[in-house]
């Protein structure tokens, strides 16, 4: 990387999340979430993850850490980032099913409080729809350019599909699978609560022949 990028990332980065924290082009969901996930790890990275959306797995650190380890030690690699797919949880939730006005300002304050029952959010995350994930995407190919990494291990085939299709690739989206575009290399993985070595083993082969 050129002397000099990394500053050039970090403010690219820090500009781009600002955006996202001030977006709302999915009100459903922005309206029951304190902050939305970003992007973490080295700002030059020479692999980067990426995960659908913040789910339990990605959420705990020590699965972050392993899964990094395992990617890092079987490619032979220092930097890595990880990053989602959709920045705004999507939860399932009875109490938000019945309003039909969204209105100004959050529905949940900062202990995580429902304004609309004043109870604790029972929100039941889920995963994202196609329209979030189409409204979302444009963050993370943003983060691609940026950052644009040597590797891109896209976890799960809905990461792979809708990233891959972005890049003008329409075929092929099942796992182990690599796929060239300039000079990044992208890696298609089982999900990243199934990923062990063994995964890693099978994406290392199949960027030597
Ligand atoms: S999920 Fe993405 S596109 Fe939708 S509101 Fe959140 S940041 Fe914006």
């Amino acid at each position: 990387m050129v002397v000099g990028n990394r500053e050039q990332n970090i403010r690219r980065i820090i500009e781009m999340e600002d955006r996202i924290c001030q977006c709302e082009r999915c009100p459903s969901l922005v309206k029951c979430l304190r902050k939305p996930s970003m992007g973490k790890g080295e700002l030059d990275p020479e692999a980067l993850l990426v995960f659908e959306y913040e789910n339990i797995f990605t959420r705990d650190i020590n699965n972050i850490i392993k899964l990094r380890n395992i990617i890092k030690q079987e490619f032979e690699l220092d930097k890595i980032y990880h990053t989602f797919m959709v920045r705004c949880q999507p939860k399932a939730c009875t109490t938000r099913q019945s309003v039909n006005c969204y209105g100004q300002g959050k529905w949940i304050d900062k202990d995580y409080t429902c304004l609309l029952n004043n109870k604790a959010c029972d929100g039941i995350p889920v995963r994202p729809g196609t329209g979030e994930i189409i409204s979302c995407l444009p963050f993370l190919l943003e983060e691609i350019e940026i950052l644009h990494p040597m590797y891109l291990f896209l976890f799960g085939e809905r990461v792979a599909e809708f990233v891959l299709k972005s890049y003008g690739i329409y075929h092929g989206f099942t796992v182990n699978k690599r796929y060239q575009y300039e000079q990044m290399i992208f890696l298609t993985s089982v999900n990243e609560d199934e990923f062990r070595r063994d995964n890693c083993h099978q994406l290392v082969s199949i960027i030597s022949v």
